[in-house]
């Protein structure tokens, strides 16, 4: 079951690059402290370096490795960051840091998917959702792109933006101006899915005028398929009906999307965080 590193794990030493046979030595094992397994030490035989079987891997230094796969399901369903932390009784500030880890992990298994482009499309759905950081008047947008087929989520980007309709003035008096950064967000997403766009892709949006020019900078061959916006319950009958569904999963599987929570957003880096998980749970990525 444990195998050595195949290199030395000291980026100064010889055998880091290129290990010659027989570079390292056995020197007994070490207990880890989750499950007080034997774990094999070695020592290279160049630097002296001593390293064990988990040197070097992802979840190198981890005390509680067995807990990622709960902790990142109980985030993509609903629960929220302190009850996960109950639940799998680990300390907030563990959480905190196993949140930021997974996330990571996400986005380089989105990266990865999006660089093979194994599965290209040739429609997908966009549109932005609403939400905010810590007040009302703080909000924050949600680009996100769908791909109806697999029901695989293609980008998702969170951007800032300021207070529309009554509570605009409240919110410049309060905080200021914000910046808009909606348009980036967005560009940022077509980017993604022209990774893995077909020749003939199609990108069905609904109305707002914006859409038109950030589609033809990203997507230069792309056609754009405009619906106008349905109000009331999702049904199949919606031309973005996909894209909607998402959200609707995204506003009951993430705890702080849910309307008029108490665990709403406090920084609008985590809730980015939190979507690039969302995303790898959805596309069924495997990072845990
Ligand atoms: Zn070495």
């Amino acid at each position: 079951m444990f195998t050595p590193p195949t290199t030395c794990p000291n980026p100064a030493c010889k055998h880091h690059r290129a290990p010659a046979p027989d570079w390292y030595a056995k020197k007994g094992y070490y207990r880890t402290k989750f499950d007080r397994q034997p774990v094999p030490r070695y020592r290279c035989k160049a630097c002296g370096r001593y390293f064990g079987s988990h040197t070097g891997t992802a979840t190198y230094r981890q005390h509680k490795p067995k807990a990622n796969a709960l902790i990142a399901k109980l985030l993509c369903s609903g629960v929220t960051m302190r009850r996960t932390a109950e639940i799998v009784g680990v300390s907030r500030r563990t959480l905190a840091k196993k949140f930021q880890w997974l996330a990571v992990r996400a986005r380089a298994a989105h990266a990865e998917y999006l660089k093979r482009a194994a599965y290209p499309t040739s429609y997908v759905q966009f549109d932005e959702m609403e939400t905010y950081e810590r007040s009302k008047l703080l909000p924050l947008s949600i680009a996100l792109a769908v791909r109806p087929k697999t029901g695989y989520v293609m980008g998702v980007k969170v951007a800032e933006m300021n207070c529309h309709g009554r509570p605009a003035r409240a919110s410049v008096q309060r905080y200021g101006r914000r910046q808009d950064t909606r348009g980036a967000a967005a560009l940022a997403v077509f980017r993604e899915v022209a990774m893995i766009a077909k020749p003939g892709l199609t990108v069905a949006t609904d109305k707002k005028a914006a859409y038109k020019n950030l589609i033809k900078d990203a997507l230069p061959d792309a056609a754009h398929a405009v619906h106008p916006s349905r109000k009331g319950p999702a049904s199949s009958r919606d031309p973005l009906f996909h894209l909607n569904h998402i959200c609707a999963k995204l506003r009951s599987d993430l705890s702080r999307l849910s309307r008029r929570t108490w665990s709403a957003t406090k920084k609008a880096a985590c809730l980015q965080d939190h979507l690039d998980l969302y995303v790898a749970f959805n596309n069924n990525y495997a990072i845990a």
